[in-house]
């Protein structure tokens, strides 16, 4: 813990620091005075241009060269994910043509985006009349994102540009105070970027135009039995009562969009209820909250990891100690409370293993590697409870190499089947992510394959997300083929047993009735080709254990007092969703609480 004098003498280093090193800027400032790497005599005036392999695809540039020197780059074509990508096309880019060269350091966490980035920039020059010694030659521009050596002075403190952290800060700033996010990744975003960003609702303005029945006492005892009625009843009554109003703020103040006439079905909801953003995915729920937090002027200090949390002689907590991404102090001061959004632990498979040991290296993670636990660990550090930690979700469908959360496979909620190697079904497709995760690695290979038809592929979101489809083809983890012989002779699986599984299910959905496994829904029959098959594999994907909240997201001690001046929101939370939590829960979580939590820090 952090008092008074450290925080002095902390302060009069950071003035002489500041004096000797400059201050650095939010969101992205430049380092000056380098080197260029590229005489102006070397290159020839034109306009060029270059491609080179990015992340998901070919990034394809337009250089132009005025007076011998870099004049601007464009970036006519990407796929790179949205928000991940923007310190490479706007910061990499700015340095690129301020010093006229291509020797940046790479983006943590978009590294392979840098190296398409510089390579297809690269491309372009050697076109111009630079050689490759030449381009290479100079010193290495490094990218600063650090901010300003002082303490920083706000009413609230946000922990975490995620979802929930965005939301927070947002609802602080509109109630009047001063408020700062503290991100340590170089861009916004964490878990909710990569998701759906689909969230359960109950009597949308999605449900109303597509005439589904639901009610906030189903949805609520959806969530509480999908759980094993371990969850915080209050909790989960808050969040079913509040995400309908908290998702049209979300459409209407924020300006997400959604569509309108498609809602996904989750496992363990009794009807469909999860509103899709556009693009299926979480970037166009955080491109509109960043534009938002932008528009209202909160600052996001990016590359800053906030380290532990400061305490006055009340023990209240009172600000943090974060690290610039020189490793030099920095103190945020939040005289009204610290918020804390920092996700869950997904990605720190050592602390995964401590809580729940049966979680053990077959599995890879869908999260972002940042998902750590350092809120859980920051706020236990002063006395905080948690619960739940040992509830740790897999993800069934995801790629076997990477561990990534496969959405082309989100078919299987529009009626693909899951089969093993011999050719058989093996559990019901729409349950619960625990059961089919286990199932799965009991059949042979510990892998199993989803299987679906034209038209199920007709009905479902595949489209959107073929440069993933594209991508499992490349690496040979899905395959079309026209017959199913074909598409089982791909992946090894018993072609004849297959073909009967399939014809038995088709039998089960002229029925209307799946006599193996009760599959809940409608039952589409697979019989128009071409068939796609694609291998699948569980990875870690959410922790439902978190730090003990009580209504007003207030943090709760071990002794089960309320420790002053600090809340959370999102994953870094438990108890919202029991053992295990439904498909489009952690979005309607985020939300509703993130919303609370900047509320409440301002009274
Ligand atoms: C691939 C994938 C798909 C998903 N799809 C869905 C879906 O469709 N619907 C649904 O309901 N749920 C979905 N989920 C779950 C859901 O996305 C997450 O639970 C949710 O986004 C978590 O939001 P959050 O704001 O709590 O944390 P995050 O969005 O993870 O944000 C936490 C942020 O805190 C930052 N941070 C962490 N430690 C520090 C530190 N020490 N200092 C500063 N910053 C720090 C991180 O860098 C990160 O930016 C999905 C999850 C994944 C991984």
């Amino acid at each position: 813990m952090i008092r008074k004098n450290g925080i002095v003498f902390l302060f009069i280093m950071m003035l002489l620091l500041t004096a000797v090193v400059g201050c650095g800027t939010e969101e992205g400032g430049t380092e000056e005075s380098q080197e260029p790497a590229v005489e102006s005599t070397d290159l020839k005036d034109g306009t060029y241009q270059g491609r080179a392999q990015g992340h998901n695809s070919e990034i394809a540039v337009e250089v132009a060269i005025e007076e011998g020197k870099i004049a601007s780059i464009e970036i006519i074509e990407h796929e790179e994910t949205p928000v991940l990508v923007d310190p490479v096309f706007e910061d990499v880019k700015e340095l690129m043509e301020s010093h006229n060269s291509i020797n940046i350091d790479t983006v943590s966490g978009a590294t392979i985006s840098s190296i398409g980035f510089r390579n297809a920039v690269k491309e372009a020059m050697v076109e111009a009349g630079a050689t490759e010694e030449m381009l290479d030659q100079g010193k290495k521009i490094s990218l600063d994102h650090g901010v300003a050596l002082e303490e920083k002075d706000y009413e609230v403190v946000v922990v975490g540009a995620g979802g929930a952290g965005l939301i927070a800060a947002i609802e602080a700033k509109s109630q009047g105070a001063e408020v700062a996010i503290v991100e340590k990744n170089p861009f916004v975003g964490g878990n909710t970027l990569v998701s759906g960003g689909e969230f359960n609702a109950p009597n949308s303005w999605v449900q109303e135009k597509m005439d589904v029945e639901d009610s906030v006492e189903q949805y609520m005892e959806d969530t509480l039995a999908g759980g094993d009625y371990e969850a915080d009843e209050e909790l989960v009554r808050i969040m079913a009562e509040s995400i309908t109003e908290d998702g049209e703020w979300l459409r209407d103040y924020v300006e997400v969009e959604f569509i309108e006439d498609y809602l996904m079905h989750f496992g363990g909801h009794a009807v469909p209820r999860a509103i899709y953003p556009i693009g299926g995915s979480g970037i166009e729920l955080i491109q509109k909250l960043q534009a938002k937090v932008h528009a209202m002027d909160i600052p996001v200090y990016l590359e800053t990891e906030a380290k532990s949390l400061i305490l006055d002689e009340d023990d209240r907590v009172v600000g943090l100690r974060a690290e610039n991404p020189e490793g030099e102090n920095v103190h945020f001061n939040g005289k009204q409370g610290v918020i804390l959004t920092t996700g869950g632990f997904g990605a720190n498979i050592e602390m995964v293993q401590e809580y729940n040991p049966v979680i053990d290296e077959r599995y890879k993670s869908t999260n972002q590697n940042s998902a750590t636990g350092d809120g859980l660990r920051m706020a236990q550090d002063i006395g905080a409870d948690v619960t739940g930690m040992e509830y740790v979700q897999t993800y069934p469908t995801c790629n076997p190499n990477t561990g990534h959360l496969s959405y082309v496979a989100d078919t299987r909620f529009d009626g693909a089947i899951l089969v093993n190697l011999e050719g058989k079904r093996f559990v019901e497709e729409l349950d619960r992510r625990d059961v089919i995760s286990e199932g799965i690695l009991d059949q042979t290979g510990e892998a199993a394959y989803l299987m679906w038809d034209t038209s199920i592929k007709e009905n479902s979101n595949m489209e959107t997300y073929m440069t993933e489809f594209e991508a499992l083809e490349k690496d040979d983890l899905i395959v079309k083929a026209d017959t199913i012989e074909e598409a089982a002779g791909f992946f090894g699986i018993d072609e004849s047993t297959l073909k009967d599984t399939v014809e038995r299910y088709n039998q089960f959905a002229a029925e209307g009735e799946d006599e193996d496994f009760q599959r809940r829904g409608a039952l589409t029959a697979l019989e128009e080709g071409p068939y796609y098959i694609q291998k699948v594999v569980p990875a870690v994907h959410h922790t439902m254990g978190g730090l003990k909240i009580n209504k007003n997201t207030q943090v709760l001690s071990t002794e089960g007092t309320i420790i002053e001046g600090l809340y959370a929101a999102g994953e870094v939370t438990g108890g919202i969703h029991g053992k295990n939590r439904l498909g489009g829960n952690a979005i309607s979580d985020l939300i509703v609480f993130g919303r609370r939590a900047g509320e409440n820090a301002t009274r």
